[in-house]
């Protein structure tokens, strides 16, 4: 078995370690957002608008308004956490 094989089938069978890299990987994903708080949009694929297929018209995309962006999950809950008024 190869180091690596042998340290994750450790960590599956012990819980405190599975914890740790579920918190680590939860850690991660909300850096992630806070740097990166845009996804491309997937109707789109980031571009924001669609060509006719004969001519030079175009029309924008209807899921992102055109600007080829959505904001992604964590990051609006991210903003709402944020946005929280606790001292009521
Ligand atoms: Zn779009």
């Amino acid at each position: 078995m190869s180091p690596l094989l042998s340290v994750a089938s450790d960590t599956a069978t012990s819980p405190g370690a599975v914890i740790v890299l579920v918190i680590l990987g939860a850690t991660g994903y909300i850096a992630h957002c806070v740097i990166w708080p845009y996804r491309a949009c997937p109707t789109c694929d980031g571009g924001g608008r669609f060509r006719s297929p004969y001519g030079r018209a175009w029309r924008y995309c209807n899921r992102c308004g055109g600007r080829g962006a959505q904001l992604r999950t964590g990051r609006r809950i991210w903003t709402h956490i944020k946005n929280t008024d606790r001292n009521r």
